[in-house]
């Protein structure tokens, strides 16, 4: 099984080339067809698996798709635990974005807002963010949530023992409910499963 007959276009089935993998791993495999189709998703993976090109592939697809809001917003927004997990998810995205026309950042907290800020003003599609981070930076009206397609939370359950179950409800409830949301988890714990009850809604599940 190739990445094109997954259904990835061109510039990234290219990008997956360059970056020298012949073919899917199993999570991506599974779980980019269920993206590309816009259902919402519940995966158990581990890191090692794949498991970033499982979402960051088949979201880059649907944005480079769709047409780009008038307002410049973030429309794709992955939320994940620590600052190095979020420098390699941004560095993911833009790896496989490197044939299209879409902007990422990376946002984190323990550093100036303002380089952050001016940023998001010159218009940035993805958005891979911290918590609290991101939540300072709405309150801030700095970032904004209206054009929001798509939600990951990624390591949920690593999210979930560091204790931003708050923050990542109230974010959660600033989005577009008619949103597709993701979460990927190395265990679906009770814990786990009570958080996607809430922010991913009739989703689809896969472990691998
Ligand atoms: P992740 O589980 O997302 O942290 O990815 C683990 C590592 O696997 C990363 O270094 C990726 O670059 C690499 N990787 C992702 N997909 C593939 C693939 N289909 N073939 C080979 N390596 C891959």
């Amino acid at each position: 099984m190739s990445f094109s007959r997954l259904g990835l276009s061109a510039p990234l089935v290219d990008a997956v080339t360059d970056a020298g993998y012949s073919e899917p791993t199993s999570i991506q495999h599974k779980a980019i067809p269920v993206v590309l189709r816009g259902d919402n998703l519940i995966a158990a993976a581990q890191t090692g698996t794949g498991k970033t090109a499982s979402f960051v592939l088949p979201i880059l697809q649907q944005l480079s798709q769709g047409s780009r809001g008038r307002k410049k917003r973030v429309r794709a927004l992955i939320i994940a635990p620590t600052r190095e997990l979020v420098v390699q998810v941004a560095e993911s995205v833009e790896r496989y974005a490197r044939h299209l026309p879409l902007t990422c950042m990376a946002m984190y907290g323990g550093v100036d807002i303002q380089p952050q800020r001016q940023a998001l003003l010159d218009g940035i599609d993805v958005l891979v963010a911290t918590p609290g981070r991101l939540l300072d930076m709405y309150s801030r009206r700095a970032v904004h949530f209206d054009e929001v397609e798509v939600l990951v939370l990624d390591e949920a359950d690593k999210m979930l023992d560091m204790g931003f179950i708050d923050d990542i409800n109230d974010i959660v409830t600033k989005l577009p409910p008619q949103r597709q949301s993701l979460l990927f988890s190395a265990t679906l714990s009770n814990k786990v499963r009570a958080l996607a009850k809430s922010a991913v809604v009739d989703a689809v599940e896969i472990s691998i």
